[in-house]
């Protein structure tokens, strides 16, 4: 049997996230899973018909509770402490890679940050996560339990499988507090969520500009999609850095993966190189993009791109 405390988060509506599903997914992928479900605060309600064996909501603990997750990293140590899992499963969002690198410290546990894929082999955890900036995919074999893992975005599909855990509620500990949040800067986001999104449409330095991006952001609306960016287009004050796909950015894995005037540094490709299919539109014919896109249109993105909104309306009507 493997056992299993899996993070859950809350999306924006008070829904079980996506991501947590997705990981709901992977801890259903090993063998004989035993799965307990954590929430920070109150459970989202859809969670009591998650197909887990318990969900244990941690009450009066809030996400944001400091900003960097003083209690909740307390609250998870304590049940790993616990219910010793094999596995401590988060999500790779800004909490999970936050609460997971500190969780592993301070219980001093093994860490496995960005994984694609878990396994087991031999009775042992394998996980398999991108190497070399997004250039090539390890497979690592986790030499001792509690093991910390954090889960790609997109990395498995949600699981839709439903259940009837047992749910249990605790009360948080008294702790001390190191730091406090003394500003919040909320991200203005119209639409789907980049992390979540089936279709990203991502510009690059090739744009050549800010305005460009109105156009990538119809396209990105017509698939249902988000807007993303390289790190040049961020940094050259086109869009914002929350846009940012890459090594220092965003990781994806959405089934389509437009990219548009990006040459396909490695460190771009790190955030995105694990699309189902990527698709490139770069006036260079030998830009590397073109050996990490499965379809590639050489040309400029003024001529190409208006004519591919045009055909998707067109196919969409
Ligand atoms: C430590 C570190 C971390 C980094 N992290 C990131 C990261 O997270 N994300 C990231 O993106 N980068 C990151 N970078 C930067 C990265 O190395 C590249 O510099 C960056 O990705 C380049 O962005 P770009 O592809 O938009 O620009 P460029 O490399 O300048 O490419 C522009 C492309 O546009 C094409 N083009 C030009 N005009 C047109 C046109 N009219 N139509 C079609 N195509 C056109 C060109 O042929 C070219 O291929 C990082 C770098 C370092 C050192």
């Amino acid at each position: 049997m493997t056992s299993i405390l899996l993070i859950g988060e809350s999306d924006e509506h008070g829904e079980v996230s996506q991501s947590t599903l997705q990981a709901v997914a992977a801890a259903k992928s090993l063998s004989e899973p035993n799965i307990t479900v954590t929430f920070s605060g109150d459970a989202p309600a859809s969670a009591s018909s998650l197909s887990v064996d318990s969900i244990v909501s941690i009450s009066a603990v809030s996400n944001s509770d400091d900003g960097i997750y003083e209690q909740s990293t307390a609250e998870i140590a304590s049940l790993v402490t616990s219910n010793n899992p094999d596995v401590v499963l988060l999500s790779k969002s800004d909490f999970g890679s936050l609460v997971g690198a500190r969780l592993a410290f301070r219980s001093d546990l093994s860490f496995a940050a960005d994984c694609t894929e878990l396994s087991n082999e031999n009775g042992a955890l394998v996980v398999t996560r991108p190497v070399y900036g997004g250039s090539a995919l390890a497979e690592f074999i986790v030499a001792s339990t509690p093991a910390v893992v954090t889960l790609r975005a997109g990395a498995y599909e949600p699981s839709t499988e439903t259940g009837s855990p047992a749910i249990e509620s605790i009360e948080p500990q008294s702790i001390e507090q190191f730091a406090y949040v003394t500003d919040t800067v909320a991200e203005t986001r119209d639409g789907v969520r980049l992390e979540d999104a089936g279709v990203v449409v991502s510009g690059g330095r090739g744009l050549g500009g800010p305005e460009p991006f109105s156009v990538l952001k119809d396209l990105a609306n017509a698939l249902d999609g988000a807007v993303g960016a390289s790190r040049a287009a961020c940094d050259a004050g086109w869009i914002d850095h929350s846009h940012q796909v890459g090594l220092t950015g965003k990781s994806v894995s959405p089934d389509v993966y437009i990219a548009v005037g990006i040459s396909g540094a490695s460190q771009h490709m790190a955030g995105c190189s694990s699309s189902r299919a990527i698709v490139a539109i770069n006036k260079d014919a030998d830009s590397n993009i073109f050996k990490e896109a499965r379809f590639g249109v050489v040309g400029d993105w003024e001529k190409v791109l208006p004519s591919f909104l045009a055909s998707v309306r067109e196919l969409k009507a």
